[in-house]
């Protein structure tokens, strides 16, 4: 049994022995008492700790009165106290109560049974209030440390606490809001309407149901600032279940509001140009469908790409490059009317939708003013660069009805207008969609030529009339195509241009031609030379070059042995 240890502090012997007697004749509760006879012993006691109740005379050898529950008080204000008083100093005991003692106890009465149980009565109560007085500090201290402003009221909506962040978040005091109407302190209106809107504290104490807080609800602190808010609101209830008044918890939302519209820009634009990108044009084009569907009107659709512009990254570098392909935007946007897209879709391609184009003639007169708008020469650091472009053209409802279809056919009318020599547009055909099947097609199987090797060389002699010798060969390329006969370069080669295949069939071609000419020689027929055809464009490549001496290491064909010939 945990027992209640005492510190009796009278120099009255009497009562000393009285109490140790009565105090320890217990048998349900085990008192300890440690009795001294003056104010000071008791000092020097309580500092070492271990008392859990006071009982004390006021009248001490070297203090008196008031003074004697003071000093104990002051030094041990969690211990409860008690003081013994005759009749004729009762008013001291009860000012002595006033200023914080638990009780006195009468000495004509120190026999009385109940001490003990009232001794440890107030053990308890002081403990309690003691843990009660502990949580609520804790309660305090953490309303103060968390970010979300708390207010709560009583039942009539008028204001009894506000944590820091709420301090902070309304611009009202605790000192200043106290006793105030919700309402008047967190003023809230809707943020797209900007009508004021009732305080959920008030809805609380009407249902007795906790609430949340309407979405786009803007505070309109004290200063004027408005403040996006987001929170919750509940009735508070005593021991009996009454309501007794409410709390409204809520937090500041501004910088996760702006997060969410940066990142749906992100996501929308890009990032170079500013523009709409791939996936915002997608929506847009299946949002003007839908409209031109119900007021039976065109959608037009331009897909444009700039002719030759790796020539620019290659030559100006890639920043120049990058600068470019700003300047064709703004020169692009300027070039059509508000209501008009104008996306970058990636690289150098971009796609206007033209909502409502007046069908084929809108688009090509938009068409013409863009190619017209590109030519001008654009000022990028010094350097005036001209360029051109191709467009292609594809128009709902005559081309396609979704808008994968009709991004899908602008873009092959587009490669079409590429094929026609570049600087001008073409609309989209049936035709071409299957030629873009069939090239398509062409594409993946030409991956695959080259990794299974499919492809071979046939070797053209060249012979001098005059001797009848053989001075060379002349390596041209054909492709063993599994399902046809051998192919010709003009099938392929346009689309192996197309999707950037040439270098690695041309590495492949060198490493051939230069090994077969050492496999003749070590049965002993010298071919003089070999040539190999090299398109232009790839010769101004550096890793042409790189290819070429690779080629020759790993065969050992002499340098002067390898002819290219330019196409
Ligand atoms: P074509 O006339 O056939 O269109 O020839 P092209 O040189 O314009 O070739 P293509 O349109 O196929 O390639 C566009 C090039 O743009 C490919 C890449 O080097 C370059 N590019 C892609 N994205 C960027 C970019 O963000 N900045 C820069 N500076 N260049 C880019
Ligand atoms: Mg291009």
């Amino acid at each position: 049994m945990p027992s209640n240890h005492i510190l009796l502090i009278t120099d009255n012997a009497t009562d000393t022995t009285k109490l140790i007697s009565l105090l320890s004749s217990r048998t349900d509760r085990i008192f300890k008492v440690e009795a001294v006879t003056r104010l000071s012993t008791a000092l020097d006691r309580l500092c070492r700790g271990g008392i859990d109740a006071i009982l004390t005379d006021l009248s001490l050898p070297d203090s008196e009165g008031l003074e004697t529950f003071d000093k104990l008080f002051a030094l041990a204000p969690h211990i409860p106290i008690m003081t013994i008083s005759d009749d004729s100093d009762a008013p001291l005991a009860r000012e002595a109560v006033q200023r914080g003692a638990q009780g006195y106890l009468q000495r004509s009465g120190l026999v009385s049974s109940l001490i003990p149980q009232s001794l440890h009565s107030m053990i308890q109560r002081k403990q309690i209030e003691e843990l009660l007085l502990s949580e609520n500090m804790r309660a305090k201290v953490i309303l103060n440390s968390i970010s979300d402003a708390v207010i709560s009221t009583d039942l009539h909506g008028n204001i009894d606490y506000l944590n820091i962040a709420a301090e902070k978040m309304t611009g009202w005091s605790r000192d200043e809001a106290h006793g105030r109407p919700i309402a008047e302190v967190m003023q809230i209106v809707n943020g797209t309407t900007r009508l004021s809107g009732r305080s959920p504290i008030e809805l609380v104490l009407e249902k007795d149901e906790e609430m949340g807080l309407a979405a786009d609800t803007l505070l309109i602190r004290r200063d004027g600032m408005e403040i996006a808010i987001e929170d919750s609101a509940a009735p508070i209830h005593d021991a009996s279940g009454k309501i007794t008044g409410a709390v409204i918890v809520f937090h500041d939302v501004t910088a996760a509001h702006a997060l969410a519209t940066k990142m749906a820009y992100l996501a929308q634009h890009d990032d170079l140009t500013k523009l709409p990108n791939r996936a915002m044009l997608s929506d847009r084009i299946t949002q003007a469908i839908a409209l031109a569907k119900r007021h039976r009107s065109c959608v037009s659709l331009l897909f444009i790409d700039i002719d030759n512009f790796k020539h620019i990254n290659d030559s100006l570098g890639h920043d120049v490059g990058d600068r470019l392909l700003k300047s064709i935007a703004e020169r692009l946007s300027s070039s059509v009317r508000n209501l008009d897209t104008v996306s970058r879709q990636g690289g150098d391609e971009f796609v206007i939708l033209l909502p409502d184009g007046q069908g084929s003639a809108g688009a090509e007169a938009a068409a013409k003013t863009i190619l017209m708008a590109l030519a001008q020469p654009h000022n990028i650091g010094g350097h005036e660069i001209n360029i051109t472009a191709s467009i292609g053209i594809s128009v709902y409802p005559d081309d396609a009805h979704d808008a994968e279809a009709l991004l899908q056919h602008s873009d092959t009318a587009m490669y079409k207008a590429k094929q026609g020599g570049r600087n001008g547009y073409t609309f989209f055909e049936v035709a071409m969609s299957d030629r873009a099947i069939a090239r398509q097609k062409v594409k993946m199987e030409l991956h695959q030529a080259l990794r299974l090797e499919q492809f071979v060389l046939n070797y053209q002699p060249k012979i001098n009339l005059r001797t009848g010798m053989i001075t060379g060969a002349e390596a041209l390329l054909r492709w063993a195509h599994p399902k046809a006969e051998l192919t010709f370069p003009n099938s392929f080669i346009p689309v192996a241009e197309g999707c950037g295949l040439i270098p690695p069939i041309d590495q492949w071609v060198l490493r051939a031609a230069c090994s077969q000419v050492r496999r003749w020689d070590d049965v002993g027929l010298r071919l003089p030379s070999v040539a190999v055809n090299v398109s232009a464009l790839e010769l101004r490549q550096r890793r042409y070059a790189d290819g070429v001496r690779a080629a020759l290491q790993e065969t050992g064909l002499e340098p002067y042995r390898l002819i290219l010939e330019i196409t």
